[in-house]
């Protein structure tokens, strides 16, 4: 198979990989969109939670501030209750009269009692009577006592609350005596108590409280005043909404309506604003809460979710960034051993054929050809120079093919193992051949490369591009089968794949399909061609050609079935069926006491693959009881010209010496011709091949003839003439001394009963020539 499969799997993953990808593509958005509604699902959540928290917030900020009222409404109507106690006792009981000691004294009881710093007693014009404090000072001024509205009210009998500057609130209420107005009892409390109250357990110290009067004066603040003053910065220069809420609470507070309102202070934290009429004068409650209040436990929470969701989502993003990143890099890595050629760099054979699909098929490009260069044994050029220096070579080679692709036809190159195949925009075959040459002679300049100066043989072969829809892979095929079909003939020229060969090839499986059977009925069958001794025209031997009989398919000669069994080795169970046919045939003969000729059975160069294979021959031969050197084994020419093999040749013509059976050397002159191998390989016969016979006109080719036959005969070596057919070759050849003759001048190859017959028939010839002679 000419596509590397491994390759091909890499690029069948990266395709399934790539495919993946992209199925894939709507789950990682499907992930992203819900996460995506996660998030916002989340915020909303949180803001709906917020907005939750925050009315909660207001409504119990309402209720709590509702009960601080409530609790300083009845602190100050409880005080105020004990004071109309305690000056009604003053009034009734008369005390005042009888001794303002006791008086004192009592009063100082009730201070203690009902919790006031101090009581005292003026009279109706404002005079000062008497003090439950018994040193008797006062720590403020009479005068500005008196000017407060509280305690004017109280001479017309209403008991009042009031406050003086910044420390105490006074309670004051009228002493009545026999009906009338007698006394004003002025009981003082210092701010700190009620401040007790104004700062709300309730909200954690959160919060602030103070009181204002109707002026927005100050009644009663916190220790701490701070809030209360941005609370005025508001005030004064708040934004629109601020103002449209305070002005709504004026309006409230005035219709003693209680209310609440959210702002934003100076410092930019959220806060509420509640206010309550105290129904105590015109005075007002005011609460800051901040807005938080309840919600900061939960924001802490909100933002811990969306930290959390962030960070899932932050991990999620990294986490399919890096697998992006791992993917990405994967690909690159895919694409490059899918579709780069590790050893020349460039494409593969599944870029290339990729590269075909896009611009021939997909395009349907018209012109193109598929043309392959296959480096003829290229195996040795590995073992001659190390697999470095061939890979090294294939580079090379590749390099050159690149620079002679015509970009703007949009030719490319790939190599698989020594095949380099070719797609260019060419149909002409003579312009084609021209490139190829030019392309070899290029490589063989060697420019540019310190590779060994090696000159390849090129096996060419194409196939031209006639239908753009059939796949690379099926025309790849076909430029080789073309190289395979014409031999030798592709390593001269560019041999081009037809429809024939399609035919040759269907052919060829057919009769492969038939060998097994045809073996086992014994179908083939082993004809007899003479060799005649040239100067008496006797039998000297034969030489056995197989034949194929088919039982249906008839006559088949071995043109159309020894290269095929040679392609794929079953010419070597042939080759050992012939000799054992002919061994059989020599056994009959010598039990029938029949001359016996030493018969040549063909030896195909294939039997080299398996190392002894001479000994299957041996065993066979044994079989037989035949004599030495009876049967000789023709070896043709082109094997002796394989280098890397001549030790091994020579070892087995040895060895078939030693086993007893002689060796020609088969179609001397058909190729090289070459006269170094008589001296080198110890062989018994030279047979010239019928080329030399073909034209005997030249006198030039007569000399070489004839110096071959002297010099086989200097070596001792036997030469038998091929092919000889007409008179002239054959006076010719008697004229030069040729051992012998073979050719159908005497017979064509003869079953063997007919090769027996013409025995008896060439040997009655010779005896009614000799006959006549003596006659
Ligand atoms: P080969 O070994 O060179 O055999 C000689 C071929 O020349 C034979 O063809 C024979 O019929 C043919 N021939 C003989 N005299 C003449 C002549 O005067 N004129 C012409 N034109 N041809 C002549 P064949 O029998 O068709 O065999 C062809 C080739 O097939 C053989 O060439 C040999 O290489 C191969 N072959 C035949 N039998 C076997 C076999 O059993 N084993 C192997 N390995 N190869 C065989
Ligand atoms: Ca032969
Ligand atoms: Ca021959």
């Amino acid at each position: 198979m000419i596509v590397n499969t491994k390759k091909m799997k890499t690029a069948k993953k990266y395709l399934k990989y790539g495919n993946a990808l992209v199925r894939n593509i709507w789950k990682i958005g499907v992930l992203i969109g819900i996460t995506i509604v996660i998030m916002f699902f989340s915020v909303w959540n949180a803001v709906d939670l917020k907005d939750v928290l925050n009315s909660s917030t207001r409504s119990y900020v309402t209720d709590i501030t509702r009960q601080m009222t409530d609790t300083i409404s009845d602190t100050i109507k409880y005080k105020k209750a004990d004071m109309v106690n305690v000056a009604d006792s003053i009034g009734q009981v008369g005390l005042l009269m009888d001794d303002l000691g006791e008086t004192a004294d009592f009063m100082g009881r009730k201070a203690k009692i009902l919790e006031f710093d101090e009581l005292i007693l003026f009279n109706s014009k404002g005079d000062y009577v008497i003090s439950s404090n018994t040193d008797g000072e006062l720590d403020f001024d009479i005068d500005e006592l008196f000017k407060i509205p509280g305690i004017q009210m109280s001479f017309q009998g209403i008991t009042g609350t009031s406050f003086l500057g910044d420390n105490d609130l006074f309670y004051s209420t009228p002493v009545w005596e026999n009906g009338k107005i007698s006394k004003i009892l002025v009981g003082v409390r210092s701010k700190e108590n009620m401040q007790s109250i104004i700062t709300a357990k309730s909200f954690n110290g959160k919060c602030f409280s103070c009181i204002v009067d109707g002026d927005s004066q100050m009644v009663l603040v916190p220790t701490d005043l701070k809030p209360f003053s941005q609370l005025e910065d508001i005030f004064e220069e708040g934004s629109d909404e601020i103002k449209a809420d305070i002005l709504e609470m004026k309006k409230n507070i005035s219709c003693g309506k209680a209310g609440i309102f959210k702002f934003i202070s100076i410092n930019g934290e959220v806060n509420f604003l509640s206010y309550n009429p105290l129904n105590v004068n015109d005075w007002v409650l005011l609460t800051i809460v901040p807005a938080n209040l309840i919600s900061a436990g939960s924001d802490r929470y909100i933002l811990r979710l969306f930290l959390l969701i962030g960070g899932v989502f932050a991990v999620f993003l990294v986490f399919w960034l890096v697998l992006y990143r791992i993917d990405r890099k994967n690909r690159k890595q895919l694409m490059k051993t899918a579709f780069e050629d590790p050893i020349t760099g460039g494409m593969n054979n599944n870029a290339f054929r990729k590269k075909y699909r896009e611009t021939v098929m997909e395009q349907s490009l018209s012109g193109y050809t598929v043309v392959l260069l296959d480096i003829k044994s290229f195996r040795l050029i590995n073992e001659k120079f190390g697999l470095e220096v061939g890979n090294q070579m294939l580079h090379y080679i590749y390099e050159v093919i690149k620079r002679h692709l015509k970009k703007e036809k949009n030719e490319f190159a790939t190599r698989t193992t020594d095949n380099f195949f070719l797609c260019i925009r060419e149909q002409d075959p003579n312009v084609i051949q021209n490139r190829l040459n030019e392309i070899i002679d290029d490589i063989h300049t060697f420019r540019g490369t310190d590779c060994p100066q090696y000159r390849m043989i090129f096996k060419q072969g194409a196939c031209l591009i006639e239908d753009q829809s059939i796949d690379m892979l099926a025309l790849q095929d076909r430029a080789h089968m073309a190289i395979q079909k014409h031999g030798a003939a592709a390593e001269q020229n560019c041999v081009f794949y037809d429809e024939s060969i399609v035919e040759k090839i269907r052919k060829e499986q057919e009769l492969d399909g038939l060998f097994e059977e045809s073996l086992k009925n014994h179908d083939f069958e082993v004809y007899l061609q003479p060799k005649v001794r040239a100067e008496s025209g006797k039998l000297a031997g034969a030489e056995a050609l197989i034949r194929w009989k088919h039982p249906r398919k008839g006559m088949i000669f071995p043109d159309e079935f020894i290269p095929l069994f040679e392609g794929n080795g079953k010419i070597c169970r042939l080759d050992l069926y012939v000799f054992e046919e002919v061994c059989k045939m020599l056994n009959r003969r010598k039990a029938k006491g029949k001359p016996l000729y030493p018969v040549s059975v063909n030896l195909s160069r294939y039997h080299y693959y398996h190392e002894d294979f001479l000994e299957d021959f041996q065993a066979i031969y044994q079989q037989y009881d035949l004599p030495a050197n009876i049967i000789e084994f023709e070896l043709t020419e082109s094997i002796f010209m394989e280098g890397d093999q001549i030790t091994t040749i020579k070892e087995s013509i040895d060895q078939m010496h030693q086993m007893g059976f002689l060796c020609s050397l088969d179609d001397f002159g058909a190729g090289f011709s070459s006269l170094g191998l008589l001296k080198e390989f110890d062989v018994d016969t030279l047979k010239l091949d019928r080329v030399f016979f073909l034209d005997m006109s030249s006198k030039k080719a007569r000399d070489i003839v004839e110096s071959l036959i002297n010099l086989a005969k200097t070596l001792h070596v036997k030469t038998v003439a091929e092919g000889i057919e007409i008179p002239e070759q054959l006076e010719y050849l008697n004229s030069i001394h040729c051992d012998e003759i073979q050719g159908y001048i005497f017979s064509k190859p003869l079953p063997i009963p007919e090769f027996e017959e013409w025995e008896v028939q060439n040997e009655q010839r010779h005896s009614n020539v000799k006959r006549l002679y003596i006659n």
